[in-house]
């Protein structure tokens, strides 16, 4: 590994954080420098810390620590992502013999600058005791190949040489900061302490000597690696050979039957993100029977515990000449599973007073196929889903030196249990839609936009869906930066089946199946009857009606094999009850539309699928950003035949209804959310959003 330091860089970061001063300043560049390599350091993990001064109210100068805050990762810490900590005061704690892990959040909390700081690393004691200016700390995945092994101390003193303190394993907090403290002591001059399945820690005076010296000790270990087994220790994994047809597996048969599996599993259904993963490394191992053994123990570092649980759940491959004894064989398994992580809840709570966390696995290891790692929602989905790449490359890689050694289940059971990990998880009452998942087609447009960006902020994974690549990325880019749940793309032609049958597919992989499909892409031809060419009659129809019949059939094919129920809302319109002149092709495919969700919504009942239709009036844009693209096709006939312009027909519109109102894309997105939420058990309902339009009430 080479160090990326560079002075220029350097420079810029005192210039950019020059009010925050040199330290900080450097103490942030180098702390990027780290968490920008996911070998090094993902998600959170890892700290580092600047032991500088502070100024009080009366301008004396005070000792001070500034140490990596929680919430923040390295990769994008800013200053204030380091609060500062009174570090003479922090320095005493070491004359006390024993602190709960409430009282050291308390006793830091109580002692930090500003009050308004995150809280401190839950490492931020091993800092303080440590002498040195600069210190940082990261869970290095070449450290955890050499420690995860029985004979992990001897391989470090080999790789990594004497001048390197060895601190056994102890579960993070007080008791380990006092360990590492005392090691440190027997052995000041040392270059760097690795704690033995955990990671490494070292410091120096300047940021760039701490910085430096650690990639120095984990290039030693890479070097050591290499030549004792031969084979490469550089991380960072390709796609297999095999890819597609692994994930057209995945996506069309797997995901869903798992999905459905998981969410019924518990007394009180809850859906889940499924997020499918297969390195070149997860696919050898799946492969592999011994190898595929290996997947059964435990994670590389225990703060993973609390994303993964402490075993993935292996299943069966998938049997393509029986998929229903598969699919019991699934059940089973899961049953099994559970039991045996309540067992594991029984066996290592002991008397202590916890809550049982649900029994469900985080990852899904499936024989010949691959691993999906599962989350209350798509981020926590992906954050399993790295750490688990990582974790196969490392016990893959472990292979070359003896067997893979995880840590005791006691101490994965104290950290997954640990009050201070599990605050890291957050207890924000979750979003509405958690754990959803939505496909959206026509989400290019004004209200498809609308639409996809209110089911992210509501907490749904969103599968956006248009023909047109451009105002796709466009949507996508807007929801993401709107803070919801994630988004993703798929162009997806409505009118070619295999287009949607593709864009399903990719929603399985992304997320792990469906919950929720808006039936919205639609087109529109103003033209008066005598005048109407059978080709746009048909192409109208085509997107219109055909579009949503081959969307909705794939819809009903996937949410009857996850068997969870399901909801679609077919994107109506006023039309279907009020049709207007001159508008054919499109109040004709609109109407057919509707009819079709009636009868889905007969069908499809005693599935626990809903079907409801949505029936706006004319939306000329979303915010004012995203213009109808269907009223720049039809708005100015239709203005021209009222003898108005594009604006007076917005006028023209709002007068006409009871209300007085603009209908904006957002009422439209609100019905969505009504629906998909499920507030009120309705199927085959219609609601208007058009401020009242009494030709147009159903009736
Ligand atoms: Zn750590």
């Amino acid at each position: 590994m080479r160090s990326r330091w560079s002075d220029d860089e350097a420079r810029e970061f005192c210039t950019r954080f020059e009010q925050w001063g040199e330290d900080l300043a450097l103490r942030v560049y180098t702390s990027r420098l780290i968490g920008s390599v996911p070998s090094l350091v993902m998600h959170g993990g890892g700290n580092t810390s600047v032991k500088s001064t502070a100024r009080n109210l009366f301008g004396e100068e005070v000792e001070a620590i500034y140490v990596k805050g929680s919430g923040w990762n390295l990769d994008t810490i800013e200053p204030p992502g380091l609060p500062g900590i009174d570090l003479a005061y922090l320095r005493r704690l070491r004359e006390i013999e024993r602190l709960s892990d409430e009282e050291m959040v308390n006793q830091v909390r109580t002692h930090l600058f500003d009050a308004a700081s995150p809280n401190p690393s839950v490492e931020t004691l091993l800092h303080a005791f440590l002498p040195h200016k600069f210190v940082d700390h990261s869970h290095a995945d070449v450290i955890l190949l050499l420690t995860n092994q029985e004979s992990g101390e001897a391989n470090v003193r080999e790789a990594l040489g004497d001048s390197i303190a060895v601190v056994p394993y102890v579960m993070p907090g007080f008791d380990l900061s006092r360990v590492a403290a005392e090691v440190f002591d027997q052995q000041p001059d040392c270059e760097g302490m690795v704690l033995l399945q955990h990671g490494l820690f070292t410091f120096g005076p300047t940021a760039r000597e701490s910085y430096e010296k650690h990639i120095e000790l984990v290039t030693r270990a890479e070097t050591w690696f290499e030549r004792r087994t031969g084979s490469t220790a550089s991380f960072g994994s390709s796609p297999p050979a095999g890819d597609r047809e692994r994930r057209e597996l995945a996506a069309s048969t797997v995901a869903p039957v798992l999905r459905g599996l998981l969410s019924r599993a518990e007394e009180k259904p809850r859906r889940w993100v499924l997020d499918f993963r297969c390195t070149q490394e997860i696919a050898d191992a799946v492969d592999d029977e011994v190898l595929f053994g290996v997947l059964d123990s435990g994670p590389l570092t225990p703060d993973h515990v609390i994303r993964t649980k402490e075993k993935p759940w292996m299943v069966p491959a998938f049997d393509a000449g029986d998929p229903a004894g598969w699919r019991r064989a699934a059940e089973e398994g899961l049953d099994e599973y559970r039991r045996a992580y309540v067992a594991y809840f029984e066996e290592h709570c002991g008397d202590r007073n916890l809550e049982r966390l649900d029994s469900l696995p985080r990852l899904i290891a499936v024989r010949g196929l691959g691993i999906f790692a599962v989350g209350a929602n798509a981020g926590a989905a992906s954050i399993a889903g790295d750490l688990v790449e990582h974790t196969v490359e490392v016990k893959c890689r472990a292979q070359a030196l003896g067997p893979y050694c995880a840590l005791g289940q006691q101490d994965l059971f104290d950290v997954e249990y640990w009050s201070l990990e599990q605050a890291k998880l957050g207890r924000a009452r979750a979003p509405r839609l958690q754990g959803s998942v939505a496909l959206v087609t026509g989400a290019g447009g004004a209200i498809g936009s609308a639409v996809v960006r209110a089911l992210a902020l509501d907490g749904a994974a969103v599968v956006a869906t248009d023909v047109d690549p451009e105002s796709l990325a466009a949507t996508v880019a807007r929801a993401n930066s709107a803070g919801g749940a994630r988004c993703v793309g798929v162009p997806m032609d409505v009118t070619d089946e295999a287009s949607v049958a593709a864009g399903f597919r990719a929603a399985a992989v992304h997320f792990g199946g469906l919950d929720l499909v808006v039936l919205n892409a639609g087109i529109a031809r103003s033209c008066p009857i005598d005048e109407l060419s059978l080709a746009d009659w048909n192409r109208v129809l085509d997107v219109n009606l055909n579009g949503y019949f081959v969307t909705l059939r794939e819809a009903v094919r996937l949410f009857k094999s996850q068997g969870t129920g399901g909801n679609v809302v077919v994107n109506a319109s006023k039309n279907v009850f009020a049709p207007g002149a001159e508008f054919a092709a499109y109040s004709v495919s609109k109407a057919g539309g509707h009819q079709l969700g009636r009868l889905a919504a007969i069908e499809l009942a005693p599935y626990g699928i809903r079907v409801n239709m949505i029936n706006p009036d004319a939306i000329f844009s979303d915010r004012g950003e995203v213009a109808s693209g269907l009223w720049k096709d039809v708005g100015t006939e239709r203005a021209r035949s009222r003898g108005l312009d594009l604006e007076g027909l917005e006028e023209y519109y709002r007068n006409r209804n009871l209300l007085k109102v603009k209908i904006s894309a957002e009422d439209v997105a609100r019905a969505v959310l009504f629906f998909a939420r499920e507030e009120t058990p309705t199927t085959g309902a219609t609601l208007p959003v058009d401020g009242g339009l009494p030709a147009a009430m159903p009736r």
